[in-house]
């Protein structure tokens, strides 16, 4: 199954991508998280997007929509995959659509205001990205990753400019793939404020789990 995870940042999506690898086994493809190894490993990608990325503003398309399709050319990819945060333009979208064509969007439906509360208490790991929040869900010991022992740090990007700027961003350039995939007749709605647990239940129930 070709999966994609639509919604605002801090909607919960990398959270739950965690779970729906275990449930679906498929790879996590996360255009984010991409660019973001690429910026530690200081790579020219990482040179080239570390400042835009900073400011909470998009990567161009051509670079952002390359980058996809090589890597959904990979071997791993072939039975399917979850994507998260790509496409976030029409134009990704659209190009998506020639190069591989997606089974069905989940859109992560959270208002501005729940947006804001995750993000600026956000963590994660910087080695093996999993998030964190400093109320909600805290590394047992503070700072170091449950998981992997990795050090849990602020993103950049979740200072409080950015995350107005990435807000608007979505807004404006993202939102409206909401009505592109729904016109097509792929996508479904879960409702990302409850609790984690409670969106897993509702993220099964519309893939029919
Ligand atoms: P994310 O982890 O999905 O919130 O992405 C972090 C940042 O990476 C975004 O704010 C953008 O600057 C950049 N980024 C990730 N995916 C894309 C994309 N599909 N198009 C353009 N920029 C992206």
């Amino acid at each position: 199954m070709k999966l994609l995870f639509l919604g605002p940042p801090g909607a919960g999506k990398g959270t739950l991508a965690v779970k729906a690898v275990e449930l679906l086994k498929l790879p996590h493809i996360s255009t984010g998280a991409i660019f973001r190894s690429a910026i530690a490993g200081k790579s020219p990608l990482g040179l080239k997007v570390k400042g835009i990325i900073d400011s909470g503003q998009l990567v161009d398309d051509e670079t952002t929509i390359e980058l996809v399709k090589e890597r959904l050319a990979l071997e791993d990819a072939k039975k399917g995959f979850i994507l998260d945060g790509f496409p976030r333009t029409i134009p990704q979208a659209k190009a998506l659509a020639e190069f591989s064509p997606i089974d069905r969007v989940i859109n992560f439906d959270i208002p501005d205001s729940g947006v804001v509360e995750r993000l600026s208490g956000r963590r994660v790991c910087r080695n093996c990205g999993l998030n964190y929040h400093i109320v909600f869900s805290k590394p047992k010991k503070e700072g170091i990753c449950d998981a992997c022992g990795g050090e849990v740090y602020v993103r950049d990007d979740d200072r409080e400019e950015a995350i107005r700027k990435r807000l608007r961003v979505y807004r404006d350039q993202t939102a409206p793939l909401i009505g592109f995939y729904r016109e097509q007749g792929i996508l479904v709605d879960v409702d990302a404020r409850p609790p984690v647990e409670e969106v897993v239940e509702n993220f099964k129930k519309a893939l029919g789990l």
